[in-house]
């Protein structure tokens, strides 16, 4: 959890900002965390054959908790801005499917994920989280039970309400979208104009 003056990526502001990048980044400890969500899956008697999340965000937790409940570990990703299933993974209308994200705020990209699959006739099981922000279950109107490990609510303003505006900060961007891009680049090793 980093503490600041951040822009969501839903264009919300908040000084609360959950980069689970940088949790996962450590092999054991994303291990550790994994087991314990499937622990608690497994307590509700839930099993699965796919675990399935939306590019980039949740590929390292699909895989670590694909891991942890001995199923396979895929992700879905978007092409010209549609959520899609994509390099040859195969999800059947038998499989039975958890659906997971690291960070659910509105629980968008990974509703997209259940679409899809939907879309496939597959019918997801449940929703698993790292940390969920929404302050309740956004995929209650999916129909499906929503597993996290932390609910932790946080306070997010429009940005004209936002307090650390109005005293004159300035937020920033620390998710994926745009986060340390490096400045374009005037480079002239390559030689040639790309
Ligand atoms: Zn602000």
């Amino acid at each position: 959890m980093l503490e600041g003056h951040f822009e969501l990526s839903s264009g919300m502001h908040s000084d609360r900002y959950f980069q689970c990048a940088l949790l996962l980044e450590e092999p054991r400890r994303a291990e550790a965390l994994a087991q314990a969500l499937a622990e608690r899956l497994r307590a509700k008697n839930l099993q699965f054959d796919v675990v399935i999340g939306p590019a980039l965000g949740a590929v390292t937790w699909a895989y670590e908790m694909a891991r942890a409940l001995g199923a396979r570990g895929l992700f879905a990703e978007r092409q010209n801005d549609a959520m899609c299933i994509r390099r040859g993974f195969v999800v059947k209308p038998t499989d039975r499917v958890l659906v997971v994200e690291d960070v659910i705020t509105t629980g968008g990209s990974a509703r997209e994920v259940i679409q899809v699959l939907r879309a496939q006739s597959v019918n997801p099981l449940a929703i698993g989280g790292i940390v969920n922000r929404s302050g309740g279950n956004p995929f209650e109107k999916d129909g499906l039970p929503l597993f996290a490990l932390a609910d932790v609510e946080v306070k997010q303003w429009k940005k004209e309400d936002c307090p650390l505006c109005k005293a004159g900060g300035k937020a920033v961007k620390p998710g994926s979208r745009a986060a340390n891009a490096p400045a374009p680049s005037t480079s002239t090793t390559g030689g040639g104009r790309t």
